[in-house]
């Protein structure tokens, strides 16, 4: 059968699909957010990301055109930068806007999830705020399977029922705290909040491990740094709207080299007049404080604060913008003179 979808579709940049060695697939799975395809290579599979949305076990479902392009686009970025760090993932190659190649793999049936904050699941079994910071961050592990909506289970649950073998576990753990380093760094460069995660892990013929299915929007939290807006999956559980731009944000932050990132920073500026430059407004206050009897006061220089906040790539470039700014404020730069102090927020 020849997969005719390829055919027509705007395939990205970046995409390197050759067409004849992977044309005949079938359809082996369809899940809520995937189709999986079997290709002529019986070691590899290609993921259909659909623009299918789910949450609470797909009691609520919807439908965004788009969706799925960005969950693979952003997806198969996550995997790639991961596999460029060294860590075993199943990504092979993106081939379009929404398929990818991966190897295929035995599925280990349990969900990772990696929590740097509390919030979502963790709060509403512990009754604990939202919002606090993890650390370490929190590693769980859930058994994946609908019909009891994948419920958390122990190290000793996996032992007992054989879900997992004792060294896959640690693998997993590892792994999982690797992962989150990584995209951690990653996105706060990007102003993002890595919040927490979804991961699955799978195995090939001779035990190797490897992280498998996604990591996009749909499996993770996403806060803006600054605003703590979310940009993920949240927006849909939630009705907060805009859930389709939320995930066209990360995609184009994501997409953007780091040094064009835009940091916060505050500059508190101070303008006076210099030292031996007679200063009348000084003089006129110091003459009230010694009135108001503080004969300790020795001189009173009186100046402009400015608390100026901005948008900068770096430090280094924040610093050369702010004292520029300094420079043109001045009024007359023989008598006035400028300090400033600098701190990213
Ligand atoms: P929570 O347990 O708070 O609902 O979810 C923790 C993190 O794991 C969130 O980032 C969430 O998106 C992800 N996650 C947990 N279980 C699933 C799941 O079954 N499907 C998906 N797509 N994500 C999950």
């Amino acid at each position: 059968m020849t997969f005719l979808p390829f055919y027509g579709i705007n395939v990205s940049e970046n995409s390197t699909y050759e067409g004849d060695d992977m044309n005949k697939i079938k359809l082996i799975y369809e899940g809520k957010a995937k189709k999986v395809y079997e290709t002529d290579d019986p070691t590899l599979a290609i993921f259909e990301y659909k623009d299918s949305l789910t949450a609470f076990n797909a009691q609520k479902k919807d439908t965004m055109q788009g969706k799925g392009r960005f969950t693979n686009l952003i997806s198969a970025t996550f995997l790639k930068l991961l596999q460029d760090k060294g860590i075993p993932t199943h990504f092979v190659k993106l081939i379009d806007d929404n398929h990818q190649l991966v190897k295929r793999l035995k599925i280990i049936p349990l969900e990772v999830v990696v929590r740097n904050t509390s919030t979502g699941s963790l709060c509403k079994r512990l009754g604990v705020e939202e919002g606090l910071d993890l650390v370490p961050p929190l590693v769980e592990f859930y058994l994946k399977n609908d019909e009891l909506g994948d419920p958390l289970v122990t190290e000793d649950h996996i032992r007992a029922f054989c879900f997992a073998s004792k060294p896959q576990v640690e693998k997993m753990k590892e792994l999982s705290l690797k992962v989150n380093d990584i995209l951690s760094k990653y996105l706060y460069e990007r102003g993002i909040k890595l919040v927490d995660f979804k991961l699955e892990f799978g195995t090939d013929e001779e035990g190797n491990i490897y992280v498998a299915d996604e990591i996009s929007p749909d499996t993770c939290r996403f806060w803006d740094l600054s605003s703590k807006e979310r940009l993920d999956k949240d927006r849909f559980r939630k009705d907060l709207g805009n859930v389709l731009e939320a995930y066209e944000e990360i995609w184009r932050r994501i997409g953007q080299p780091k040094a064009a990132i835009q940091k916060h920073y505050e500059a508190r500026l101070f303008i006076y007049l210099k030292e031996g430059v007679l200063d009348t407004q000084g003089k006129t206050v110091l003459s009230s404080l010694h009135s108001l009897n503080y004969p300790e006061v020795q001189d009173v220089r009186v100046g402009k604060y400015l608390k100026i906040t901005l948008n900068s790539p770096s430090h280094q470039e924040a610093e050369f913008k702010v004292k520029k700014m300094c420079e043109d404020l001045l009024v007359n730069d023989l008598i006035e003179e400028y300090a400033f102090e600098l701190e990213e927020i």
